[in-house]
């Protein structure tokens, strides 16, 4: 089956055409700037030699570049049909516990989650909007960030706050991320060569956004972010854990309002704060192997802290076959797993440095030695394929 998977944001569309088959992916591009004065588009496929860039008209919506994206997929030279269409979406809340078909209900469930989510749901319902009507003749359906994480159990996802709060306004972590720990859990069974519902791993997803869960015998039972990806690890811009004492300081003490403490620590925290150089963690190695201390630093604080949580999500498991390594930095940057690793030592993770340069290249990504009671491994997350398959299993194969 060709699953056309859409991740819309605000302002931008990302697609590719995945083959659940093969999982090949058949096409792919993004659509940028939308509703600007100049929104811009690069598309690709294998079948043609360059990618095709262009701009689309001042304003132009996602609508438009639906239209331009279902030109280009038919076009004589790319010429790949589309069986259904599966949308990222990003907080399904307690409705969804999987991906299901976006009919009104289902619309109706999202729009309801959208205060939780207020920068991506919006979005997300206005890229299923207009594919419904670009595609009017394919099923189109959700997957959802939060679903895997709705197997957490009430102690792992309340907070320590009036339980009033969780039962009229629905305050209690959540959790995000969710394909592609799902999609990198059931890549390490197969490597362990365990069927998923006989495996427990940890799986740091580490990206521009950081998360990492603790899988049970396959089952999600807990996860660093919560009400909103804010929470958990040290990010790119994000702060993670903080005490939330700072917010009421910053309101009184220094007077800022609730959005601009919103912005200060979405947008202008974690490794970009701590540095002041960069989100980046590429730019921060090369300043820190330049001597550059305050990169140096904000590097430290991110290790110490992923090794924080990783330690403690291991206690909220009865066993761990495995570490998953997956996103740009966890994918990347040997650094960073090899400094993570050397603190968690005593939870039986031995690294194999060498393999670890390589990425476990030729041992299917293994990067701990034979010795190590509990692997670790370098997995490439693809929250694509694990989007187009969802959507699969919801229309059936043909
Ligand atoms: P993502 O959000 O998954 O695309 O990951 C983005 C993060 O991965 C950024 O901090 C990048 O600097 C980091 N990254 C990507 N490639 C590398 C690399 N080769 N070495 C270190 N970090 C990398």
């Amino acid at each position: 089956m060709n699953i056309l998977v859409i991740n819309c944001g605000s302002s931008s569309l990302k697609f590719s055409v995945i083959d659940t088959l093969t999982g090949a992916d058949l096409a792919r591009g993004l659509f940028d700037k939308l509703g600007s004065d100049s929104p811009k588009y690069k598309m690709e496929s294998d079948k043609l030699a360059e990618a095709v860039k262009g701009d689309l008209p001042a304003k132009a919506s996602h609508k438009e570049a639906l239209n331009t994206l279902a030109e280009f997929v038919a076009s004589e030279d790319v010429n790949v049909s589309i069986d259904a269409v599966g949308h990222r979406v990003v907080h399904g809340g307690e409705a969804f516990t999987s991906a299901c078909v976006m009919d009104e209900a289902a619309i109706k469930a999202v729009e309801a989650c959208n205060s939780l989510a207020p920068l991506h749901n919006p979005a997300n319902l206005l890229g299923i909007e207009s594919s419904k009507q670009n595609f009017p003749d394919l099923p189109q359906v959700g997957v959802f960030d939060t679903a895997f994480h709705q197997t957490l159990q009430p102690e792992a996802y309340l907070y320590p706050l009036p339980i009033e709060l969780y039962k009229k306004h629905g305050i209690r972590r959540y959790g995000f991320h969710g394909s592609s720990h799902k999609y990198v859990a059931g890549e390490a069974a197969r490597i362990l060569g365990k069927p998923l519902s006989e495996t427990s791993v940890i799986t740091a997803h580490l990206g521009n956004g950081c998360s990492a869960a603790a899988i049970e015998n396959g089952v999600c039972v807990d996860t660093t972010m919560g009400l909103t990806p804010l929470e958990g690890m040290v990010m790119g811009t994000r702060c993670g854990d903080i005490d939330p004492g700072i917010i009421f300081h910053l309101k009184r003490a220094l007077g800022m309002t609730a959005d601009d403490i919103d912005v200060m620590l979405n947008k202008k925290s974690g490794l970009l704060g701590l540095s002041d150089i960069s989100n980046d963690m590429r730019t921060l190695r090369e300043a820190s192997t330049e001597g550059n201390e305050a990169a140096k630093l904000a590097v430290g604080i991110f290790t110490r802290r992923l090794a924080k949580s990783i330690a403690s999500l291991r206690a909220t498991i009865e066993d761990c076959d495995a570490l998953i390594f997956t996103g740009g930095i966890g994918e990347n940057d040997a650094l960073t797993r090899a400094e993570t690793m050397q603190r968690l030592a005593h939870l039986g993770i031995e690294i194999d440095p060498e393999a670890n340069k390589n990425r476990g290249k030729g041992n299917d990504g293994i990067i701990s030695t034979k010795n190590s009671s509990v692997k670790a491994i370098v997995i490439q997350t693809n929250e694509e394929l694990m989007i187009a398959r969802e959507t699969e299993q919801i229309v059936g194969s043909k």
